[in-house]
């Protein structure tokens, strides 16, 4: 008989009050090992063989992988550990302490997405004592919020392996096939600095940066031209040049400036074909202008993630939620899993448009349904083993 675990409120306090905030700035960064503990103990305790997987060169870092039952097939339901980090005094209440009010669960990660592991356990208690026959896995990641480590790290060992992947993000509900990816990239310019009054003293780097500004322009408006996915709200690739710093008195040639911008591609476009171009394209600015271009990566990026539409998790998810599959905006950890060669999908409970705000919260009537649609699918593929292979 597994050991009693604590109840799903209970759960959630609990995973609300273990910080776990990842972020690219170390002043914020923070261990995930508070939240894997919690989980890999109540797993356990159910009866599920748990793994901690430290994220190589990721010091504070672990992803874990808890499988129940065994075979080649199986589904994985995927969360991420870590949250953004919060302005606590937006918040109401406390970002750490559970605050239930208006029929709802407040508190940091409540819907992105710490939320999903006590009703994916939830989903699990009833198969534990029943003869699955294939594998039922929750895969808890780190790092999803900033560089992706964890599932990347993942990937590279090619774990865990199943037929199935649902990766429980915010959606209220509606299984999504299809997402765009995300790359952030940063171009330097260095130039001269001299006197204004002549011109030949110096390399302007800020006017070289306005002939980059030009070809990432162009390039914009080419890649637009060249794709289009209509199921997206926003059916092009966008480009946004989002910062820049230069420059510092008018009466100095600017010696160096900055630039950082997103590229968010669709389905079919490759991030390193994308920077591969952009190099092509702002490398011969420099001679004529006398300056050195730079493209940085500010983060390795997330490729877009695109399912078959008529997939066998695509279709039963859609039977079960009476929702049609649909295209998001946001990138998740789906094109890691599904490169492992999972049918993956997103669909968890709670909305996108509570997550990363001051009161995040995640209703009481996406619990119940969530809890449903996940047993069903755990009913499905596990116990009565359905590999539609
Ligand atoms: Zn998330």
């Amino acid at each position: 008989m597994p050991a009693a675990i604590p109840d799903l409120v209970t759960m959630l306090r609990e995973l609300i009050a273990s910080p776990s905030i990842s972020c690219s700035s170390a002043d914020w960064d923070q261990s995930n090992l508070g939240v894997i503990t919690k989980l890999e103990t109540w797993l356990s305790d159910l009866g599920f063989r748990t793994e901690v997987m430290p994220v190589p060169g990721h010091p504070g870092k672990s992803n874990l992988i808890a499988t129940l039952g065994m075979g080649p097939g199986g589904l994985v339901l995927s969360g991420h550990t870590d949250t953004v980090p919060c302005n606590s005094e937006l918040w109401k209440s406390d970002p750490f302490r559970l605050d239930e009010r208006d029929n709802r669960f407040y508190g940091l990660g409540t819907c992105d997405m710490k939320g999903f592991f006590p009703i994916a356990i939830e989903a699990a208690r009833r198969f534990v004592d029943q003869p699955l026959r294939q594998p039922l896995i929750i895969l808890a990641t780190a790092d999803e919020e900033s560089s992706m480590s964890g599932a990347r790290a993942l990937a590279e060992a090619g774990r865990p392996k199943a037929r199935y992947a649902v990766i429980g993000e915010p959606t209220s509900i509606k299984p999504i096939y299809m997402h765009k990816g995300i790359m952030m990239d940063v171009v330097r310019v260095t130039g001269r600095s001299g006197h204004s009054s002549d011109p030949s003293l110096g390399a302007s780097a800020l006017e070289a940066m306005h002939g980059v500004m030009g070809e990432l322009i162009s390039f914009r408006r080419e890649l637009q031209q060249q794709y289009r996915q209509s199921d997206f709200t926003v059916s092009v690739p966008t480009l946004n040049l989002g910062c820049i710093h230069g420059g510092d008195n008018p009466n100095r040639i600017c010696g160096r400036c900055e630039l950082e911008f997103d590229l968010r591609p669709l389905p079919g476009m490759s991030i390193d074909v994308l920077r591969e171009s952009i190099h092509k394209r702002l490398a011969p600015l420099q001679q004529p202008y006398g300056v050195k271009i730079d493209v940085d990566e500010l983060f390795p990026g997330i490729p877009p993630f695109q399912n078959s539409r008529t997939s066998e998790l695509v279709r039963t998810a859609e039977q079960l939620t009476g929702h049609q599959a649909e295209a998001v905006a946001f990138g998740t950890e789906a094109p890691f899993l599904q490169g492992m060669g999972m049918d993956t999908i997103v669909m968890g409970p709670g909305s996108i448009a509570q997550a990363h705000q001051p009161d995040e919260y995640l209703s009481h009537d996406q619990i119940n349904p969530m809890v449903g649609v996940l047993e069903q699918l755990i009913q499905k593929y596990c116990l009565h083993g359905t590999t539609d292979a």
